[in-house]
């Protein structure tokens, strides 16, 4: 079969790949996909059931509901201490993604530049090249917790770079970009005429420090988009809802694509994340759940006897990126052989990024006691494989 050259150069998700694997194993502990095992507030629940039952299953505005629209401007107004409004700046997606799409598709034009920093939730990079971009990458370091300075920035543009992708807190490191450097990527996205879409779907999920966002720099609305989402904050990751939030022109653009690409956002959906903000979004306690799993499952990793592999301490996400370096494989072959003789599927480092190969990503999207159950079992794999 012809298929199109876009399509051809969008890579298969070697993180959905392990995943897929795992599933021959009926007692796997799977460690793959940002999927927490944690089900939604029983009122989100009933807010999406009672809309199916009532009926409430039509499509709604592009743009999503006017009413959850405004709920959304409402929390991010309180939250960012910007105002927005939910006529003008908000648009609800299917789920984060969507929103990162359409974000993408309503401001590149083929061979145009998009900046983004590694390692990178590996979505940004197909995006990219499925809007006929070109993702320009930078490298950042373990030795600095995979901060990057404004001068990687300086150094990756090009007079076809037209946005930067920031993603705080990230996957897969769990780390934040500190507020000195979103200050300088928003004097230099001024100067340079740059469009920042901001990933900010973990932002509730913060365990040490605070969440700090570029929107909310002097001139920076006019010029960003933020990315956001049910799907981590409140576990809805199979409900498919998001938002985006940005400037009129650019959120107008959205809307437009998504009429053609989705619709809109599911319905029910819709009135679950109304049910989400107005009733939950002052709970903590799926942040506290994600302190304590990373916590616990960071600190048997480091001290497993030998220190082959190690990974940062969790400051925030349920994502811990273990290097594995030490103990002489790549992250494809560490994946495929831990699966095979432990029955625990983790993620490859080199899905995040070609640098990433001496990591793997571990998503504690499951119970404490499984957790230290699987780290105790990759304590033993990797003792094994290095005596
Ligand atoms: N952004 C990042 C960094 C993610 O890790 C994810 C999901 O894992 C998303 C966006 C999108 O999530 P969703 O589409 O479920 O909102």
């Amino acid at each position: 079969m012809r298929l199109s050259e876009i399509t051809n150069a969008v890579e298969p998700s070697l993180t959905r790949q392990l995943f897929n694997m795992a599933k021959q194993y009926n007692d796997v502990i799977d460690l793959t996909l940002g999927d927490p095992d944690i089900i939604p507030n029983e009122k989100i629940r009933k807010a999406a059931s009672e809309a199916i039952v009532n009926g409430q299953t039509r499509y709604s505005a592009n743009a999503g509901l006017i009413e959850v629209r405004n709920e959304v401007a409402a929390l991010f107004s309180k939250e960012y201490g910007i105002n927005v409004q939910g006529n003008e700046n908000v648009i609800m997606t299917v789920g984060g993604m969507e929103g990162l799409y359409l974000a993408i598709a309503s401001i590149v034009n083929p061979g145009d530049e998009i900046i983004i920093h590694a390692p990178y939730y590996v979505n940004y990079v197909q995006m990219i090249k499925m809007c006929g971009g070109v993702p320009v990458i930078i490298e950042t370091s373990e030795e600095n917790k995979f901060a990057f300075s404004i001068q990687d920035v300086v150094n990756a543009i090009s007079e076809k770079t037209v946005a930067i992708v920031l993603n705080t807190p990230s996957n897969p490191t769990g780390q934040l970009l500190s507020s000195e450097l979103l200050d300088d990527i928003a004097r230099l996205a001024i100067e340079k005429d740059l469009y920042v879409i901001s990933d900010e779907v973990y932002r509730t999920l913060i365990f040490e420090g605070k969440h700090d966002s570029v929107i909310t720099r002097e001139g920076m609305i006019e010029r960003t988009i933020v990315v956001d989402s049910f799907s981590k904050r409140f576990a809805m990751t199979g409900y498919r809802i998001g938002y985006s939030v940005g400037p009129t022109e650019w959120i107008e653009s959205m809307v437009k694509m998504q009429e053609n690409v989705a619709a809109c956002a599911p319905l029910p959906s819709q009135y679950a994340a109304i049910a989400a903000i107005k009733e939950c979004s002052e709970d903590t306690s799926l942040c506290e759940i994600f302190k304590e799993r990373t916590q616990i499952f960071a600190s048997q990793i480091n001290e497993n006897e030998d220190g082959y592999i190690h990974c940062l301490p969790p400051v925030a996400t349920f994502y811990l990126f273990i290097n594995i370096e030490k103990t002489g494989l790549n992250s494809l072959d560490f994946a495929y052989k831990l699966l095979e003789e432990e029955h625990i599927a983790v993620a490859p480092g080199i899905s995040y990024g070609k640098a990433y190969d001496k990591y793997v990503r571990v998503a504690c999207t499951l119970d404490k006691e499984i957790l230290s159950k699987a780290a105790v079992k990759i304590n033993r794999f990797v003792k094994g494989i290095t005596k």
